[in-house]
């Protein structure tokens, strides 16, 4: 940490505090979790964990590869065969669950600080939406368990037809680091109540939160081997992970680059069911129609900039109707003072650190990519907080951004907002459209037959009109395009953890 950070007061202390406590404990355990037990790499290597906050580094991290992740697969192979899970009472299984997603919330201080440390958003969102997001997730697929019924097919007299859904494994799960609990809370929420067996490899950049969840599982009833954490870096244990003969499906949240390769771990191994929930492009329209424009730039603006841009679904162009796009920007920019970004343990802080100096420099190359393609930077645009030792960047807005430029095209993941311009209900649909990515989009508009009708235009998983946060664990949240093919949450999700079984049964 810095000599010269200018000592933290009031909450920020108190969170300092509980940091450092947190650590001194040895609470931040790096190693992985098999079979029920901490357990350092077989190879006994380790990566050093640094927080993005001040670049302090946090633990050492087990460096699992082929070795762990099979030692991770046996065990939750067996976990499965035996029954120890899946054969138990749906009540009973639930009860397991529900227990977990309370410990959760129990621990929620510590998960927070956790999340924040690790990847360097401000604790108040970590307290506030990620843990009991995880939470919620968990209980309410906890609830699925002896809710959701099979089916009879409608076959006639002479026969009986049971579908039934039964678990399809061993899941294995990789995940990114943005949003790291919640996205962990995504996969083994419906793959556990299905009763499958779980791996999980966190990201290499932020593998904490996802280690401290399997132990509060456990702690909460989950038996041994049921769910598994093995952290390490990509191409090694999440490309043995991804490869493996005895994973049946894999669940997999992170970049189209990386999911590309997911697809094909599946065609040269064993065929595993893959789902992709990958990047995005998100377009925010803005009509002159609206009559909620000053909401508009303020959701935009709190959409863009929360966690530090870096969410997959971020509405990073940002499409307005050329009568008003003069005014409508000088509202988005009038937001920008609101997110500068600050200590991320002070709870009054809204816009923290990216994760690491990697992110950092992708994010200011997209910045100067931005200046050479002739787009204005009309707000933000440099590195903040340098002598912190940490990662930040101010709050970026482009005007003057055409489609084809690099900064509209491709997900920076960072806050930075382009400012596209469209003539015409036509021209924005095309605009929105013209893109890789189908993750989620918005429409402003107060005239509900162009609301309907741009929605139903627009190729995206999600669509919102006169809006963009509402968020619900009961509503699938997955893209179209190259943004991916599975759902997250809803109970959609069931269906990537199960497999259809029919039953034939003769009536005489
Ligand atoms: P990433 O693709 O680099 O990494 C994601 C995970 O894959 C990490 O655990 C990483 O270690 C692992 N990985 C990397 N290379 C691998 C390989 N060769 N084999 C196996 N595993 C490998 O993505 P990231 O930078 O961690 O996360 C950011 C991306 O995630 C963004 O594109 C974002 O849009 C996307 N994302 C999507 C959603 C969604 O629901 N659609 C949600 C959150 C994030």
């Amino acid at each position: 940490m810095s000599d010269i950070l200018p000592p933290p007061t009031g909450q920020a202390l108190i969170w300092r505090d509980r940091a450092n406590a947190l650590i001194a404990e040895g609470l931040v355990d790096g190693r992985a979790l098999v079979e029920g037990q901490r357990v350092k790499a077989v190879a006994e290597e380790t990566f050093e964990c640094r927080s993005p906050i001040d670049g302090r580094v946090l633990t050492a991290v087990a460096r699992g590869r082929q070795a762990d992740i099979d030692l991770a697969v046996g065990s939750a192979r067996r976990a499965f065969d035996d029954g120890r899970w899946r054969a138990q009472p749906p009540a009973a299984r639930k009860r397991v669950l529900q227990r977990f997603a309370e410990l959760l919330i129990q621990h929620k201080d510590e998960l927070a600080l956790l999340e924040t440390l690790d990847m360097g958003k401000p604790i108040q969102h970590a307290l506030a939406v990620d843990v009991p997001a995880a939470a919620r997730c968990i209980a309410w697929y906890a609830e699925a368990i002896d809710k959701v019924y099979g089916e009879i097919a409608p076959t006639g007299d002479n026969a009986l037809a049971l579908i039934q859904r039964e678990p399809v494994g061993v899941v294995g799960a990789i995940v990114p680091w943005n949003y790291p609990m919640i996205m962990a809370a995504w996969k083994i929420g419906p793959a556990l109540a299905t009763g499958n067996s779980v791996v999980l490899k966190p990201s290499e950049k932020s593998p904490l939160s996802a280690l401290r969840l399997a132990e509060l599982a456990l702690k909460a009833g989950l038996p041994e081997g049921v769910f598994n954490v093995v952290p390490g870096f990509g191409s090694e244990a999440g490309e043995a992970l991804a490869l493996h003969l005895d994973v049946d499906a894999l669940g997999f949240t992170g970049s189209t680059r990386v999911g590309r390769k997911m697809l094909e771990y599946a065609g040269r191994s064993n065929l595993k069911r893959v789902f992709n929930e990958l990047g995005g492009k998100s377009a925010f329209v803005v009509f002159d129609d609206s009559d909620a424009l000053e909401r508009a730039a303020q959701t935009v603006a709190g959409s863009i900039f929360f966690n530090q841009g870096e969410s997959c679904n971020a509405p990073s162009r940002l499409l307005v109707h050329d009568s008003i796009a003069d005014e409508f920007v000088k509202q988005v920019v009038a937001q920008t003072p609101a997110y500068q970004p600050g200590d991320p343990l002070d709870p009054s802080t809204v816009m923290g650190a990216l994760v690491d100096d990697g992110q950092l420099r992708t994010v200011l190359g997209y910045i100067e990519a931005g200046h050479k393609e002739g787009a204005q930077c009309v707000a933000g645009g440099t590195q903040a907080r340098a002598e912190t030792g940490g990662f930040y960047v101010t709050p970026t807005v482009f005007d003057g951004v055409r489609n084809d430029m690099l900064i509209a095209r491709e997900e920076i993941f960072g806050p930075v907002l382009s400012v596209i311009r469209f003539k015409d209900e036509a021209e924005a649909v095309a605009l929105t459209n013209q893109s890789s990515y189908g993750l989620q989009a918005s429409v402003w508009s107060s005239h509900i037959d162009r609301a309907h009708r741009v929605a139903r235009a627009l190729r995206a998983g999600t669509v919102h009109v006169n809006q963009y946060d509402e968020d619900d664990i009961t509503v699938p949240f997955g893209g179209v395009k190259q943004s991916g093919n599975g759902r997250d949450k809803s109970l959609h999700a069931l269906d990537k953890y199960t497999e259809l079984k029919t039953t034939w049964i003769r009536i005489d």
